[in-house]
C-alpha cells in the first residue's frame, strides 16, 4: 500500500514469472517481499520485478502473455527493465479466431438517466455549444477574433448557450484532396460539425478560394438535418456560409460583424432548448488512454472496462480506440467480435493501419513513448494489454473507419492512431458525447466540444494533480477501492457530467487541446 512501508506488488496472472511494485517511489534493493523474495537491485515504482530466474532466450510473462523474451539471464529479485527484453514479432493477421468466444450477452442495466439536449436527428447532446465550421486553415484568425466577439458582446444574453468554439484545423488547402486517404479528413470534418453537442446548428466560415470548399464539406443532401420544429422555424435549405473573399466583405471588421451577426440566430435557437431526461443509452462515450504507466492496466483501465461493460449494459454506445495500442491483442478481439463480419472488419482495419506504418518506415513498436518506459511500460505489447482493457468484457458488435460516424449502439472498436488528439478528434467525429481518459504519468487534456473525465492510475498522482484529475484509480492498487467501486464511481460521475450537474476540471479550467486531424494522403 502507497501510505505502508511493506513492499507490495502485482502480479497480474499466475502464469507471470514477473510482478511490478506498486509503492510509491518503488523499493530499494535489498526489500524483502511477502513471500521472503529479496530484490537485488532497486525497482522504481511501476516497473517489473523477476519473481523467479528467468534463462536468456526465456519467455517474459505479464497478463499471462509473453510481453519479450530475455536478451540475458536475469536472476530472481532483479529489475526486469526494457533493455533487458526483446520484443515479440507481431501476430499476422492470418488464421486469427473469428467471432468464437460468442461472450453472451450481458444482462440489460435499467433505470439509469442523464438530463441532454434532444437534437432533431435523434442524438443528444451532453452540453449545448454554438460551433463555427471551417473549410479551411487561413480563416482560423479571423474566426477567433470572432468569436472573442460572439463570447463578449452576444453569449451573455443566451445563457442556455454553453460556448461558442471555432473548429481550427490544418487542412482545407495545399492538399492533394482526391487522393486516397483524404476522404478521411474530410469525412472527420464534416461529422465533427453534426456532433450532437452542436445541436445542428450548421454555421462555415470559408475563405473562398480553397480546395476543400463548403459544398464539398457539407453536402447538403448527404446530411440527415431533419427540422423538427416546425414550419414557423424552419432552417433555410442552403448552408450558412461567411465567405471571407466576398465582394461584400470590404476589410477586415466587415467580415467579423458578418460572422457575428449571422452566429445571432443560432445562438437563439440553442437558447431555446432545454435538457430533457433521455435513458442512459444516449450516452456515446469514447475511451482513450495517455501518458500510461505499468499501473494502466492495473487500475484505471480495468475501471474503465467494468464501467464499459456497465454502459454497454445499459444500451449506451462505447467506443475503444487506438489501433498501435491494441494490434497485439488482435486475436482477443477478433474471437470477441459479435459477427465474424465484424473481426473481418477488424482484421481490414489492422491491416490498413499496418500498410499505414509500414510506408512510414516504421512500425508498432514506434508508439512507446519515454514517459511510458519510465512508467514501467517496456514496450507495446505490455502496453497493449493493459490498454486493451479498457474495451471490457462485452461483445464487440462494430467497427469504424476513422473519421466515420457511429451507426449503433454497443461497444465499437472504432480505429484511430493512439495519438491522443488524433484518437479525440476521430471519437468526436464518431459522435462522442463524453470522453473518458486515463492517465498515469499525468497529462492535462481537454476538449472544447465534450468534458473530459480524467481518470487517474495512481494515488501519488491523483494527490499531486487534484485539480486535474476526476477520479482516482489508484486506490485499487492502494488497496482501499476495488475495480466495481471505481467503475460504478466513474459511472455515476459521467451522468451527472453528461447532464451538467457536475463539470470535469478540464472544463472547469477551459483546457482545450486542439483539434488534430488524421491525413495519411499527401499535401502538395
Ligand atoms: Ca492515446
Amino acid at each position: 500500500m502507497s501510505d505502508s512501508p511493506l513492499p507490495l506488488t502485482i502480479r497480474m496472472h499466475a502464469d507471470d514469472n514477473v510482478a511490478i511494485v506498486a509503492n510509491d517511489g518503488g523499493l530499494a534493493a535489498g526489500s524483502v517481499l511477502a513471500d521472503g523474495l529479496q530484490l537485488r537491485d532497486r525497482v522504481p515504482q511501476g516497473h517489473k520485478v523477476a519473481l523467479v530466474d528467468i534463462a536468456a532466450g526465456a519467455p517474459v510473462r505479464r497478463y499471462g502473455i509473453t510481453i519479450g523474451s530475455a536478451l540475458q539471464p536475469i536472476v530472481a529479485g532483479s529489475w526486469v527493465h526494457e533493455r533487458l527484453l526483446e520484443m515479440p514479432a507481431a501476430r499476422g493477421l492470418e488464421g486469427l479466431p473469428m467471432a468464437t468466444v460468442n461472450p453472451a450477452a450481458l444482462p440489460p442495466l435499467e433505470g439509469h438517466t442523464f438530463e441532454g439536449y434532444r437534437n432533431a436527428d435523434g442524438s443528444v447532446g451532453t452540453r449545448n455549444i454554438l460551433a463555427l465550421t471551417q473549410t479551411v486553415q487561413c480563416v482560423a484568425g479571423v474566426t477567433a477574433f470572432a468569436v472573442q466577439r460572439i463570447k463578449a458582446e452576444l453569449l451573455p444574453r443566451y445563457p442556455s448557450v454553453d460556448d461558442v468554439v471555432a473548429l481550427e484545423h490544418g487542412y482545407g488547402c495545399g492538399v492533394a484532396i482526391d487522393a486516397p486517404g483524404a476522404e478521411v479528413p474530410i469525412r472527420t470534418l464534416r461529422n465533427i460539425s453534426l456532433n450532437p453537442n452542436f445541436g445542428g446548428e450548421l454555421m462555415v466560415v470559408s475563405l473562398g478560394c480553397e480546395k476543400l470548399q463548403p459544398e464539398r464539406l457539407l453536402p447538403l443532401g448527404s446530411i440527415a438535418l431533419v427540422d423538427q420544429r416546425g414550419a414557423s422555424q424552419a432552417r433555410p435549405e442552403v448552408l450558412d456560409v461567411i465567405r471571407l473573399q466576398d465582394d461584400a466583405h470590404v476589410g477586415f471588421m466587415a467580415m467579423v460583424e458578418a460572422i457575428v451577426r449571422q452566429a445571432e440566430p443560432h445562438l437563439q435557437r440553442l437558447n431555446a432548448r432545454r435538457r430533457v431526461t433521455v435513458p442512459a443509452s444516449e450516452l456515446v462515450v469514447g475511451v482513450q488512454c495517455g501518458g500510461s504507466d505499468a499501473f494502466s492496466g492495473v487500475t484505471a483501465n480495468p475501471a474503465v472496462g467494468f464501467c464499459t461493460d456497465l454502459l454497454v449494459r445499459a444500451g449506451a454506445s462505447v467506443m475503444f480506440s487506438e489501433t498501435t495500442e491494441v494490434r497485439d491483442g488482435i486475436a482477443q478481439l477478433t474471437s470477441r467480435a459479435s459477427t465474424p463480419e465484424v473481426a473481418l472488419a477488424m482484421v481490414r482495419e489492422m491491416a490498413w493501419y499496418d500498410a499505414y506504418l509500414q510506408r512510414g518506415g516504421a512500425d508498432r513498436s514506434a508508439n512507446t513513448t519515454p514517459g511510458n518506459k519510465a512508467g514501467g511500460l517496456s514496450n507495446i505489447v505490455e502496453k497493449a494489454m493493459g490498454s486493451i482493457v479498457k474495451s471490457g468484457t462485452a461483445p464487440i458488435t462494430g467497427v469504424l473507419s476513422p473519421g466515420e460516424k457511429l451507426k449503433a449502439k454497443g461497444l465499437t472498436y472504432a480505429a484511430t492512431p493512439a495519438s491522443d488528439f488524433i484518437c479525440g478528434t476521430l471519437q468526436l467525429a464518431a459522435g462522442m458525447n463524453l470522453h473518458v481518459f486515463t492517465t498515469g504519468r499525468g497529462t492535462p487534456y481537454g476538449l472544447a466540444a465534450v468534458p473530459v473525465i480524467k481518470v487517474a492510475t495512481r494515488s501519488e498522482l491523483a494527490r499531486r494533480w487534484h485539480d486535474l484529475m476526476d477520479i482516482n484509480a489508484g486506490r485499487i492498487a492502494d488497496g482501499t477501492a476495488s475495480i466495481e467501486d471505481v467503475g460504478w464511481e466513474l459511472f455515476r460521475f459521467m451522468l451527472d457530467v453528461a447532464s451538467g450537474r457536475k463539470k470535469t476540471w478540464a472544463e472547469h479550467w477551459k483546457l482545450h487541446n486542439a483539434l488534430v486531424l488524421f491525413n495519411p494522403a499527401p499535401v502538395t
